[in-house]
């Protein structure tokens, strides 16, 4: 099992496959991505390797994210590598969604269980403003052949300042008939976006309370729960999540580790550095990270920096997965 020193316990790998992303979301890489090639990054024998191990210690459920994880060419290998692993019984991607409604299908026979779907406007207009792409309804439609497909969709809406009030009353309309989780984030401070950070941060907190005073209700988290808080109402199909990174006490409930494409342990998403255990999986050495693993946990620490603007080694969340 992996525990670390206060207690928390891992169930959850947040697997990185590909930093790259053609998405020019404005809180993430406006600019484009502009790293390196693939060939960079793990290669499919290495994240067999790395899953084989975070499950030997306990990990059942595997997120596989980005950059856009559909961009590479093997990602549905990817999905079926971590799918045939003993122990894992969850497998979700994070995704722009843009491959969605061609791909969907495939992505369920090979095993995905979930999908996380990053939409932070319902208004076309807006979500190419933000993302740089006029994509919404394709994508929408994609949601659609999803569900058809039994797939569990949840949506990710970063909460900005400039479209909040829309974007609230927008996404309550729309889950009055879709039976989806919408998770409204808040927006995190990154190194390489602070000035973007202190005009469009805004805190989750008053639409927490907002949702409880329309009678929402809370859910109860599951042990391989993600960290949003989840609420439900009797007249809506779908549910609304919160996460709250700033908010009190949000690391206590921490069950997940990053790895990130390039190979790196994250003990946290916003760690110092990340931890090479490449060689391992270069070597196919399950024993030998499953030792290095146990060891390593002792170094994690209670709570991230965000509060003081420390944003360690994360430049911006493609670079990790979020
Ligand atoms: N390309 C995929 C996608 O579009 O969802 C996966 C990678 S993306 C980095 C993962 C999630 O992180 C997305 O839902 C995105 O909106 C969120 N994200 C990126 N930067 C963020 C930030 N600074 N604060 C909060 N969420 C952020």
């Amino acid at each position: 099992m992996l525990e670390d020193s206060f207690g928390r316990r891992f169930h959850y790998l947040r697997l990185s496959i590909t930093e790259a992303c053609n998405f020019r979301c404005q809180y993430c890489l406006p600019d484009g991505y502009k790293g390196p090639s693939d060939d960079a990054f793990m290669a499919l024998p290495e994240i067999t390797t790395l899953v084989k191990t975070f499950a030997a210690l306990g990990t059942s459920k595997v997120r596989i994210t980005g950059g856009e994880p559909s961009l590479r060419r093997d990602f549905v290998e990817v999905i079926e590598v971590c799918k045939a692993t003993e122990g894992v019984n969850k497998v979700a991607t994070t995704t722009h969604g843009a491959r969605l409604k061609r791909d969907a299908k495939s992505w369920k026979q090979a095993g995905l269980d979930q999908i996380n779907v990053s939409i932070d406007s319902l208004d076309p207009r807006q979500f190419a403003d933000i993302t740089g792409h006029n994509k919404l309804t394709a994508i929408l439609d994609g949601i659609d052949v999803a569900l058809q497909e039994e797939l569990t969709v949840k949506v990710n809406t970063v909460f900005l300042k400039d479209y909040a009030g829309k974007q609230l009353h927008e996404f309550k309309q729309w889950l009055k008939h879709t039976p989806v989780t919408l998770r409204f984030i808040e927006l995190m401070e990154t190194g390489d976006h602070p000035r973007f950070f202190k005009q469009q941060h805004l805190s989750g907190g008053p639409v927490k309370t907002e949702l409880l005073s329309e009678g929402w209700q809370p859910v109860i988290r599951t042990k391989d729960a993600g960290p949003a808080e989840e609420f439900f109402h009797p007249e809506y199909a779908g549910r609304i999540g919160l996460i709250m990174p700033y908010s009190k006490d949000f690391c206590q409930s921490c069950n997940r580790l990053r790895v990130a494409a390039n190979g790196k342990l994250h003990l946290c998403l916003f760690s110092e550095q990340g931890i090479d255990i490449r060689p391992y999986l270069k070597n196919g050495d399950v024993p030998g990270l499953m030792a290095f693993l146990q060891q390593l946990l002792g170094k994690k620490h209670a709570t991230h920096y965000l509060h003081d603007g420390i944003t360690g080694a994360t430049s911006h969340l493609a670079m990790l997965g979020g």
